[in-house]
C-alpha cells in the first residue's frame, strides 16, 4: 500500500516537474530541472566514453608500459588494429568474479551487520547512528556510520594474510586487475540500472525523486535522492565509501607488493603514494559523519554518475600512480621526495582545516572560535519543497574568508603531490591532477549555482564578501 502511494506520488511529481520545471526549481534547490543541450551532450559523451577512457588507461599500462600516446600511434599508423589490442586484453575470469563477489559481499556484511564500536573507544571519533542534512523534501535520514571500523577490519585481515596466513598473494589485486575491471563494470551498470528502475517503481521517498523527462539525464544523474533498501542500506553511503574507498588503500598495497615481487624493493615514490593517499582515505573514514554534510550526500541524486563512478572510475583512475610505479619503479632524490611529502601534507592540512572550520561553525551554529575569534558570517534563509522556511549561516572567516572553496584548493595541492611523486617520465600519472582540477572547478560552479538558487539575495551578499572561488586574487 505504502509502495503504491509512493509510486503514485513519484508519478505526480514527475508530471509536475516536467511540466513546470521553473515552479519546482523556485520551491526547491537542487539540480537544473530543464536539461540544456550542453548538459545532454556532456552526459552522452560520458556515458559512451568514460568506460573507454578507463579501459584505455589500464590497457596502456598493461600493453604499452603506461604510454598514452603509443597505442594511438600504433592504431593511426596501422601498425596495430583495435582487434590486436583487444585480443591481448585479459577477459573476465571465474577467479576474478569470485574475488569480486566475495569482496563486495564482505563489505556489505561489514556495513550492515556490525554496528560501530570504534566511537566507544576512539576519543574524538564520531560514529554510530548519525543524522544527515535536511533533504529538499524536508526529510532527515539516519545513517549507521561504521566505515572506519570496516576499513580497520579489512586492513587487519589484509596484513594478517600477507604476513601470517598466506591464503592468497598480496599481489592478487594487481594480478587480476583487468578481469576485476569487468566485474566492477558489471556491478556499476547493474546498480545504476537498478537505481533507475527503483526510482520509477518503488522509490524510498517519492518526494525526493527528480524526473527531468530526459531518459539519459535521469540515468546519469539519478532520480532518487537517497535510495535505500530497508531502513539502513543507503546506496550513496555504501557505494561511495565501500567498496571503492576501502579498496583504494588495498589496491595501493597490492601495487607495492608487486613492486617488491618484481624488483626486490619498494621505491620511495611508491611509499609516498601509499602514505599520502592512505592519509586521505583514513581522513575520509575518520570524518565519515562529516561526509553526510557534503555535496555527494546532501545534493546529488544517485545514478550512473555515482553508482558506476564509485565502482569503476574511482578505484581504477584514482590509483593510477601506484599502477604506474609498478611499471616504472621511480626512486626519487631525497629533496624531491621531501618536497612532495611537504606539498602533500600542506595540501592535506588546508583541505582538512577548511572542512573542519565549516563543520565546527555549522555544528555549533556559529558559537565557536576560528583562528581565535568569534567567526564572522552572513545570515541566510531558504525554503524546502513543502514550504517550510529554514535559517542558516554562511561562514566568511578563517579559510572561508580567503576563498569560497579553499577546501578544494587544498585537495588539489594534495592531488598534485601524488602525481609529482611519480617523476616526470610519463603523462599518465598526471591524469589525476587534470581530472581533479576539472572535477573540482565544475563542482565549485555547480555548487554555487545551486546555492544561488537556494539562498537567492543572501548568496549575492556572500559572494560580495568573499569574491574569489579557489585562489584569492586570481579565481
Ligand atoms: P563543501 O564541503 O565545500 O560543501 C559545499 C556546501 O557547503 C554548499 O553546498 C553549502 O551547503 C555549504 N557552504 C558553502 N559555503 C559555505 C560557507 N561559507 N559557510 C558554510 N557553509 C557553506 O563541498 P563538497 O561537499 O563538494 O566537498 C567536501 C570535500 O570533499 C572537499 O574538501 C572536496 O575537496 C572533497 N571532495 C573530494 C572528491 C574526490 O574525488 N577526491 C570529490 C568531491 C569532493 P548548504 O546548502 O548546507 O549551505
Amino acid at each position: 500500500m505504502a509502495a503504491h502511494q509512493d509510486k503514485k506520488l513519484a508519478e505526480e511529481r514527475k508530471h509536475q516537474n516536467v511540466q513546470n520545471g521553473t515552479k519546482a526549481s523556485q520551491g526547491q534547490w537542487g539540480r537544473a530541472w530543464e536539461v540544456d543541450w550542453f548538459s545532454l551532450a556532456s552526459i552522452l559523451f560520458l556515458l559512451m566514453f568514460a568506460p573507454l577512457i578507463v579501459y584505455y588507461f589500464i590497457m596502456s599500462c598493461a600493453q604499452y608500459q603506461c604510454s598514452l600516446t603509443e597505442p594511438l600511434l600504433d592504431l593511426l599508423t596501422g601498425n596495430k588494429h583495435l582487434s590486436d589490442i583487444w585480443n591481448r586484453t585479459p577477459m573476465l575470469t571465474f577467479r576474478a568474479a569470485g574475488i569480486y563477489a566475495l569482496w563486495v559481499t564482505f563489505q556489505v556484511v561489514l556495513y550492515m551487520a556490525i554496528p560501530d564500536f570504534c566511537h566507544k573507544f576512539l576519543p574524538g571519533y564520531v560514529g554510530g547512528v548519525q543524522e544527515g542534512a535536511v533533504t529538499p523534501a524536508g526529510v532527515v535520514n539516519k545513517y549507521e556510520i561504521n566505515g572506519l571500523q570496516a576499513w580497520i577490519i579489512t586492513h587487519v585481515l589484509w596484513f594478517a594474510n600477507a604476513y601470517c596466513l598466506h591464503f592468497f598473494s598480496p599481489t592478487i589485486i594487481f594480478d587480476n586487475w583487468i578481469p576485476l575491471l569487468w566485474c566492477a563494470n558489471l556491478l556499476g551498470y547493474a546498480v545504476s540500472t537498478f537505481a533507475m528502475i527503483k526510482g520509477y517503481f518503488f522509490p524510498t521517498n517519492a518526494k525526493d525523486c527528480k524526473f527531468t523527462g530526459n531518459f539519459f539525464y535521469d540515468y546519469m544523474m539519478g532520480i532518487e535522492f537517497n535510495p535505500r533498501i530497508g531502513k539502513w542500506f543507503d546506496f550513496k553511503l555504501f557505494f561511495n565509501g565501500r567498496p571503492g574507498i576501502v579498496a583504494w588503500t588495498l589496491i595501493n598495497l597490492s601495487f607495492a607488493a608487486k613492486q617488491q615481487e618484481l624488483y626486490g624493493e619498494v621505491t620511495n615514490s611508491m611509499i609516498l603514494v601509499n602514505v599520502l593517499q592512505g592519509i586521505y582515505v583514513l581522513d575520509f573514514f575518520w570524518n565519515e559523519a562529516w561526509y553526510l554534510k557534503t555535496i555527494d550526500i546532501c545534493h546529488d541524486h544517485f545514478g550512473w554518475y555515482l553508482g558506476w563512478g564509485d565502482c569503476v572510475w574511482l578505484p581504477y583512475l584514482y590509483t593510477l600512480q601506484g599502477l604506474y610505479l609498478v611499471y616504472h619503479p621511480v626512486q626519487l632524490h631525497s629533496a624531491h621526495a621531501v618536497g612532495v611529502l611537504l606539498l602533500g601534507l600542506l595540501g592535506y592540512y588546508i583541505f582538512r582545516a577548511t572542512n573542519h572550520q565549516k563543520d565546527l561553525f555549522r555544528r555549533t551554529n556559529g558559537n565557536c572560535r576560528i583562528w581565535g575569534k568569534r567567526p564572522e558570517h552572513i545570515e541566510c534563509s531558504y525554503t524546502s519543497v513543502d514550504g517550510t522556511r529554514y535559517h542558516s549561516k554562511l561562514l566568511t572567516a578563517g579559510f572561508w574568508g580567503w576563498a569560497r572553496h579553499f577546501n578544494y584548493t587544498g585537495d588539489l595541492m594534495g592531488s598534485l603531490a601524488y602525481c609529482l611523486a611519480c617523476g616526470f617520465g610519463h603523462l599518465l600519472p598526471y591524469f589525476y591532477i587534470v581530472y581533479m582540477s576539472i572535477l573540482l572547478t565544475h563542482r565549485c560552479l555547480r555548487d554555487e549555482h545551486r546555492c544561488s538558487s537556494k539562498y537567492g539575495k543572501d548568496w549575492q551578499r556572500y559572494t560580495a564578501a568573499v569574491p574569489y572561488r579557489l585562489l584569492p586574487g586570481i579565481f
